[in-house]
C-alpha cells in the first residue's frame, strides 16, 4: 500500500540536492564551523526578507525565546533574570517550549484561553484581564500553524498596558499581517529552523529578529557566553550561536521558501474545497488580513471522532498528527509555577479535536486526492 508520511525530507533533499551539496561543500573547504561566513550571510538575507534591522542566528527556536526573554530582563530590569512576580501572558495551546522559555527566564507564565477558529490567544480575554492586573510585563503571542494573530490589536494592547511583545514565530516563517512580516512587530521575533518547520535545517537552529540595537547587542553577547570577549564576560551567557553548517543548509533552502509557502497555500485551498461538505469537521479559517503559511493544515473533528479518523487513515497508509494533545497548564512542569486565568475551555476542547493533515510542499496531486477521498470515506462509513 502507498504510504504518505507527514513529511518526506528525503524527497525535499532530492529536489534541491545540488544547492544543498554545494553549500555544504563550501563549508568543508573553509572549515569555519563556529560563526562562519554562512551565518552572517543568512542573517543578512533574512533581515532583508523580514524587513528588520537585525537578525541573529541562534542554536534553536527554544533558545531564541529564552535569549529574547533574558535580553528583555537585562534591558528592562537591569537584572540577569526576571522573577516570579514578573508575569508574562501566553497561550497553553502551543508547543511546550513557549511556556518553558518563560520559566527558564524565571518569570511566571500566565495562560489565557484561545479562540477556537484561529487557535491563537483570545485578545478580548487578554484585554479584559489586563484591565484589573497591572503587573503584567510582557506577552508571547504564538502564530500557531502559520496563522497570524491580529497584530493591530496585539500591538495596541501592548501599548495600552506598557508590555513588551515577543513573537513566537517558530511556525510562521514568511507569514504576514497585512503587508508586514510576522516576527517584525514585537521587541523580538523568535524563529525555529527545526527540520520539520517551513524553513528547516538539518539539525537544530533558530533566529531572533529585532529592530532594537540594544537587544541585538545583548543577544550577540548572550550567545557567546555573555560577553563581547568570551574570555571576559558581562552576563550569564550560553554557548548558543547558530552552527555554520545549519546556516549553509538554510541558505540553500531559503531560495525555495516563497515557492514552498505558495504550494502549501495551494494544498490548503485544495483541502478546504474538497472537505467543505463534511458536517463533522471544522476547517482552518485564514484571517483576511493575514497571510497564512500553513505550517500545519489542522482540522477539528467533532463528536469525539478524531481518534477513530486518525486510526482509519493510518490503516490506509496516511499519517496525521495531533498538535497538541495536552494543553501546557495540564503538564507537570508548569504545576504551581503558573497562573491560569479563568477556565481554559477552548484550549482543552481543541486538544481533543485537532488533527493535522500532511501538507508538505512536494505532496503530489494524486496523494492529495487520495487523502481527501479517504477522509470522505470515513465519514460516509461513520454517519452521525
Ligand atoms: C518548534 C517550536 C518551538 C521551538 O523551536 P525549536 O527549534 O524546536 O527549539 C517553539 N515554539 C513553537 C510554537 C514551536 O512550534
Amino acid at each position: 500500500m502507498k504510504q504518505i508520511p507527514m513529511l518526506n525530507l528525503k524527497r525535499e533533499y532530492d529536489y534541491m540536492k545540488n544547492e544543498i551539496d554545494n553549500s555544504i561543500t563550501k563549508c568543508l573547504a573553509h572549515q569555519q564551523w563556529i560563526l562562519g561566513p554562512e551565518v552572517e550571510e543568512l542573517e543578512n538575507k533574512i533581515a532583508h526578507y523580514l524587513g528588520t534591522k537585525h537578525c541573529i542566528g541562534v542554536s534553536s527556536g527554544t533558545d531564541a525565546l529564552v535569549l529574547s526573554l533574558r535580553a528583555m530582563a537585562i534591558k528592562i530590569k537591569g537584572q540577569e533574570y526576571f522573577n516570579h512576580k514578573d508575569e508574562i501572558i501566553t497561550t497553553s495551546f502551543t508547543f511546550t517550549a513557549t511556556g518553558d522559555a518563560i520559566l527558564r527566564a524565571r518569570a511566571k507564565p500566565v495562560f489565557i484561553d484561545i479562540n477556537e477558529t484561529t487557535f491563537n490567544l483570545d485578545l478580548s480575554k487578554v484585554r479584559a484581564y489586563l484591565k484589573n492586573h497591572t503587573r503584567m510585563i510582557g506577552i508571547i503571542p504564538v502564530h500557531l500553524f502559520g496563522q497570524a494573530l491580529d497584530m493591530d490589536e496585539m500591538m495596541a494592547i501592548a501599548n495600552d498596558f506598557n508590555m513588551f511583545v515577543i513573537e513566537d514565530v517558530a511556525q510562521a516563517f514568511g507569514g504576514m499581517w497585512l503587508n508586514k512580516k510576522l516576527g517584525s512587530f514585537g521587541a523580538t521575533g523568535a524563529f525555529s529552523f527545526f527540520p520539520s518547520k517551513n524553513l528547516g535545517g538539518y539539525g537544530n537552529a533558530g533566529m531572533i529578529a529585532t529592530n532594537e540595537d540594544m537587544i541585538a547587542d545583548l543577544i550577540r553577547m548572550l550567545i557567546k557566553h555573555g560577553g563581547k570577549d568570551k574570555y571576559n564576560v558581562d552576563h550569564i551567557g550560553y554557548n548558543a550561536a547558530m552552527d555554520t553548517l545549519q546556516a549553509a543548509v538554510l541558505l540553500a533552502k531559503f531560495k525555495y521558501i516563497n515557492e514552498f509557502i505558495e504550494r502549501r497555500r495551494k494544498i490548503a485551498e485544495f483541502y478546504s474545497k474538497n472537505l467543505s461538505g463534511i458536517k463533522e469537521i471544522r476547517l482552518p479559517q485564514p484571517l483576511p488580513k493575514g497571510y497564512h503559511t500553513y505550517h500545519q493544515y489542522t482540522i477539528r473533528v467533532l463528536n469525539g471522532k478524531r481518534d477513530a479518523l486518525q486510526k482509519y487513515l493510518k490503516e490506509q497508509g496516511i499519517a496525521t498528527m495531533v498538535y497538541y494533545p495536552t494543553p501546557l497548564h495540564k503538564m507537570k512542569v508548569f504545576d504551581g509555577k503558573v497562573k491560569v486565568v479563568g477556565e481554559q475551555k477552548v484550549a482543552e476542547k481543541v486538544c481533543d479535536e485537532v488533527l493535522s493533515l500532511p501538507i508538505e510542499p512536494l505532496l503530489s496531486d494524486e496523494e492529495l486526492q487520495l487523502i481527501t477521498e479517504k477522509i470522505k470515506n470515513f465519514f460516509k462509513q461513520h454517519k452521525p
